[in-house]
């Protein structure tokens, strides 16, 4: 009787196929007939973890298997490996991550864990990070661009060596730690796997009198000083990328870049949206009511502006192109004015006795027209 494929990877009927994959890769590495040579027992608890796997695995035949049990697969039998299954060797292979095809176990293990092949120096190559450089400019900078020299901390080549971490007269030679491999094998038993030699980091070869200054790295820690150019337009959340002034690769890896991002210091009067400038321009009371010309300041000069007669506090008036350059060319913004009446204070008794005057002549319908239309609505609340 075919034991309960369940049962056998020990997981629960609901379990996901992750968990089924998990108890498979525990129990076929524990079952493994090259870790358990001449065990009749282990070799066929091999093969049923294996069917097992094979089956619940698959998301159709799990279906099938749980309606219609071990008859869904004719064929099954305990330590047989034909039928419907597929050679439990391949199917270790395929999750193992290696080539399925061979039939024996030792060509598995070379396929799962690479063979003796001498690696390629490539293969070890480090880029070298990105860098992130946080700059503060000021309103001004970002309206007409600026030109700032930056020093940044960083790894560089090594000039000693020339980057390749080799003392002079010196060479690379064959790792001795993994025989020029690229790989030390870890044993565990019988059961052995596989790492990424730690001497040479996987390139096989090692060199044979590390460079004094890098200490063999190839890259040692300095500062370069850059000279950045801040293109006109830029803002808050701006990034300019420099190529190839990140941090040096080592082994042949590639130079990362430079990222600088930008933070715009906030202006006292001029306000930023998008490429718009917004600029709060007090005028006066007699400027609001008689209307007159106003300067206003603009980051392309000063700007006469005709302030109409009647004008109120929050109005906005427009000044066409006289905003931020676009950083990607494009329409440059606009200055939007938005003026605010400011009130006099401390007044002496002559100033107050003609304003008082000056209002008393006032006809409400004609003169304050927003005040006798509030007057109305609000009189029910007035009582
Ligand atoms: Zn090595
Ligand atoms: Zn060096």
């Amino acid at each position: 009787m075919p034991k309960d494929f369940y049962e056998l990877l020990g997981v629960s009927r609901d379990a996901t196929a992750d968990q089924i994959k998990k108890a498979y890769r525990k129990l076929a590495v524990k079952y493994h007939p090259d870790k358990n040579p001449d065990n009749k027992e282990a070799e066929d608890k091999f093969k049923e973890i294996s069917h097992a796997y094979e089956v619940l695995s698959d998301q159709s035949k799990r279906a099938q298997y749980d309606q219609f049990g071990h008859a869904a697969f004719s064929g099954t039998g305990r330590g047989g490996g034909g039928g419907g299954f597929h050679d439990p060797f391949d199917i270790f292979s395929q999750v193992f991550g290696g080539r399925a095809g061979a039939a024996g176990g030792a060509g598995i293990f070379d396929e799962l864990f690479g063979g003796g092949s001498f690696r390629r120096s490539a293969s070890s190559a480090v880029d070298g990070a990105d860098l992130r450089y946080d700059m503060e400019i000021d309103f001004e900078d970002a309206v007409y661009g600026a030109d700032r020299k930056i020093t940044i901390p960083k790894m560089v080549a090594c000039d000693a060596c020339g980057a390749s971490g080799c003392e002079p007269g010196s060479k690379r030679i064959r790792c001795t730690r993994c025989n020029g491999t690229g790989q030390i094998a870890l044993s565990q038993g019988f059961f052995s796997i596989r790492q990424t030699c730690p001497a040479c980091h996987g390139a096989g070869e090692m060199v044979e009198h590390p460079c004094k200054k890098c200490h063999g790295e190839g890259r040692v820690r300095s500062e370069r000083t850059l000279q950045l150019h801040i293109p006109p337009g830029v803002d808050t959340g701006s990034k300019l990328r420099i190529s190839n002034e990140g941090e040096s690769g080592m082994r042949g890896g590639r130079t990362g870049d430079l990222y600088v991002f930008i933070h715009v210091r906030p202006h006292e009067i001029f306000h930023r949206e998008a490429n718009d400038i917004i600029c709060e321009v007090p005028i006066t009371y007699t400027i609001a009511t008689l209307g007159g010309v106003v300067e206003i300041p603009t980051v392309t000069g000063s700007a006469k502006m005709q302030i109409p007669a009647g004008t109120q506090t929050g109005t906005i008036l427009r000044i066409k192109g006289r905003g931020i350059p676009a950083l990607r060319g494009g329409t440059r913004g606009d200055m939007h004015v938005r003026v605010f009446v400011e009130v006099p204070r401390h007044l002496n008794s002559e100033q107050k006795e003609l304003l008082k005057k000056s209002d008393e002549s006032l006809k409400p319908e004609k003169n304050l027209p927003l005040k006798t239309a509030f007057g109305k609505k609000a009189k029910p609340f007035l009582r």
